[in-house]
């Protein structure tokens, strides 16, 4: 199999179209779902919706203390056998924290069912 020498055109115009597809191609991260970093998510839902979400997502949520520079959560009131960190929330409520994203509005219903509210 022979190979040629590529141009400098040639070289050029590869180059810039594979530049052009990596900038076209939307981020898959959830971290790109917020208009501005540390910002709300953009949820299609009512302001109490959007700010409970954006809490969970980032971590900040009600039952979050701070002592000596540790994080300490409530205890979940679901269960009552450990801290109620986001992570702890979703799967009491049987959720993934994929689903933050995927369906906010599924994860709102299922806290306010579970009466996780108040942690949240
Ligand atoms: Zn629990």
């Amino acid at each position: 199999m022979s190979r040629r020498t590529l141009t400098f055109s040639e070289i050029f115009s590869k180059t810039k179209s594979l530049i052009q597809e990596l900038w076209k191609t939307p981020p898959t991260h959830p971290w790109y779902n917020r208009q501005a970093p540390g910002g709300a998510l953009s949820i299609k839902a009512d302001r109490v919706v959007q700010t409970t979400i954006s809490r969970l997502a980032s971590g900040h949520i009600r039952g979050l203390s701070f002592n000596l520079g540790q994080k300490i959560y409530e205890n979940c009131t679901k269960c009552n056998l450990v801290q109620a960190t986001p992570d702890h929330l979703l799967f009491c409520a049987g959720l993934e924290r994929e689903d933050i994203y995927s369906s906010p509005l599924l994860v709102y219903d299922f806290l306010r069912t579970l009466g996780l509210m108040d942690l949240v």
